[in-house]
């Protein structure tokens, strides 16, 4: 059955071949898959129409960074944190504690809790990463309660050294490179390290991502959230598709994504959960990187899952345009998550789409704490409605 989505205030596809911003436009798509867009009054006959009463119409939005399987609450440590102690990656072992005696049905249903706030705030295409089991059985636990969830999983047994390692975390890499990477990499599409200061060096990063890659999963990496350690050479060295954080850079650095063609991926909740500076994201448009923004949502430094927040935040806080932040939630996702089929509303694209109550996009970042996503549509389906 064909559907016409008409009546848009403007019409936001991140399609190349079309205006930023199409005034009186309209699409259609059939079986879940866009089929065509133009001018309205050029617009086919169609089965059945949606009527987007003159509010903006943009892609769902694509979050390819988030930690959704864990159990515990670090609330506190965010108060503690406001109130001047200092973020560093050791409280992960916290929610690592947590998690690992936790049953499968606590894990599910808070990541079910969490993933029906993405998608009320419009994401439509997720990610989600293991990272707070730290043993062979918690780790492929947690990959397979993602699994449930969403095809994008991540394999981050390498998140932080666990307190039993702590004394000889070589070989704790032995063991995410062997045995634990054998009973996960069946339930991951992709690998994922955190190279960073408190967790692992470029060296033993190096070695999971290698690892990972020829098990067959495609390479993403945390780098430079804490400090630059090396992450970026790591990254171009293992082919990665992203790497995600990015708030210390060198010029040096951003030369060598561009010229890697790798996805800077930024994560504005977590300078705002954890209160760092801002990367300035000028910084890698000017340089030619394409950029992804994500929530991160995850209990220690961004406990966010709104994608509208996150688009405020870089556009108030990292110097990006309302339009360029919209296709960082959107196409920059998808290249993020090496989607060909998701992040821009054109012909063969998945029917993944936003309706806005407000006749621009503008307003997802000028009135923030209030969501104007009304209708979201994943395949062609309504996926979730503020509509009463
Ligand atoms: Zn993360």
């Amino acid at each position: 059955m064909s559907t016409l989505v008409s009546n848009i205030g403007e019409l936001v596809s991140e399609s190349d071949n079309l205006p930023a911003r199409a005034q009186r436009y309209a699409f259609s798509f059939d079986h879940g898959v866009i089929t065509w867009i133009g001018p309205e009054d050029q617009a086919p006959q169609c089965d059945d129409i949606i009527d987007a009463h003159g509010g903006a119409v943009l892609p769902g939005f694509v979050d390819s960074h988030a930690h959704l399987i864990f159990a515990g609450d670090r609330s506190a440590d965010f108060a503690a944190r406001m109130s001047g102690d200092s973020y560093s990656a050791g409280g992960i072992a916290s929610t690592v504690t947590a998690t690992r005696a936790a049953s499968d049905a606590e894990l599910r249903s808070n990541a079910q809790r969490l993933v029906g706030q993405m998608h009320s705030q419009g994401i439509t295409t997720l990610e989600i990463k293991s990272g707070y089991g730290l043993t062979v059985s918690d780790e492929q636990r947690a990959l397979r309660i993602a699994r449930e969830f969403t095809s994008e999983t991540t394999f981050l047994g390498a998140h932080v050294v666990p307190a039993e390692f702590k004394s000889d975390p070589d070989a704790y890499v032995d063991l995410v490179c062997g045995d634990m990477l054998t009973a996960c990499a069946p339930f991951s599409r992709w690998i994922d390290v955190f190279c960073d200061r408190g967790a692992f060096t470029p060296e033993q990063s190096a070695r999971v991502l290698l690892a990972g890659k020829a098990a067959g999963l495609k390479v993403r990496l945390h780098a430079n959230q804490l400090e630059s350690l090396g992450g970026i050479e790591v990254a171009a060295a293992c082919g990665a598709i992203s790497v995600d954080h990015l708030t210390f850079m060198s010029d040096m650095e951003l030369a060598v994504m561009a010229e890697n063609n790798i996805v800077a991926t930024l994560l504005p909740g977590v300078e705002f959960s954890t209160r760092s500076p801002y990367p300035d994201a000028r910084r890698f448009l000017e340089a030619g990187i394409s950029v992804a923004i994500a929530t991160d949502c995850n209990p220690g430094s961004s406990f966010i899952t709104s994608m509208p927040f996150c688009i405020a935040l870089a556009v108030r806080e990292m110097h990006m345009s309302v339009d360029e932040a919209v296709r960082a939630a959107t196409a920059g996702g998808a290249q993020a998550l090496d989607r060909h089929d998701v992040g821009r509303i054109e012909p063969g694209m998945s029917a993944d789409f936003l309706i806005l109550d407000r006749p621009s996009i503008d307003y997802l970042a000028y009135s923030p704490g209030t969501s104007p996503v009304q209708r979201v549509f994943r395949g062609g389906q309504l996926l979730r409605s503020s509509h009463e």
